[in-house]
């Protein structure tokens, strides 16, 4: 399975607003299978669909096995997902692979229910908790041009966006 170039901060493709899957052709399954499988060689847990220069309503994501939740690892390919319910809040340490190098601590809902179809078109829903329920907080903002950056403070942002200026490409 091809592994796709994942984009990198600042390309603006990461800033705009992806646009709902009408319909699952065999093309929008087989990004699916190469987002799965750019993921995993990254390696990273979860991606969405403009990491690759894709502009669908496209993620997944596998957190592996959660230790605290007893939840065996899962591979999740959501069409169109959509948070339906969100509770609690936790420190979240993130980091992103279309921002190399950097991890801020940021607040997330602890708990929340996303609804999305999978890649054969069925309605799903996933109550996820902790780390997925992050992964999946975090990729889904993708979807929407944010990004885990934007919750820091002014100040903190400021001290991110210029260490990635400085990155070497
Ligand atoms: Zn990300």
């Amino acid at each position: 399975m091809a592994v796709l170039d994942i984009v990198l901060h600042p390309d603006p493709i990461l800033r705009e607003q992806c646009v709902e899957v009408k319909e699952i052709t065999p093309v929008i399954r087989q990004l699916l299978d190469a987002m799965a499988a750019t993921m995993y060689d990254a390696p990273g847990v979860g991606l969405a669909a403009p990491q690759v220069g894709s502009l669908h309503r496209l993620i997944v994501a596998d957190v592996g096995d959660d230790d605290e939740t007893g939840k065996k690892a899962q591979l999740y390919k959501l069409v169109n997902p959509v948070i339906t319910l969100k509770e609690g809040q936790l420190d979240s340490e993130e980091g992103c692979l279309s921002l190399p190098d950097i991890r801020e601590t940021v607040k997330r809902y602890s708990r929340v229910v996303v609804e999305a179809l999978d890649e054969n078109g069925k309605p799903i829903t996933v109550d996820a908790e902790g780390f997925l329920a992050v992964c999946l907080q975090h990729e889904i903002d993708h979807l929407n041009g944010v990004l885990f950056i934007d919750y820091l403070s002014k100040l903190k942002k400021t001290l991110v966006l210029a260490k990635l200026r400085k990155q070497i490409r």
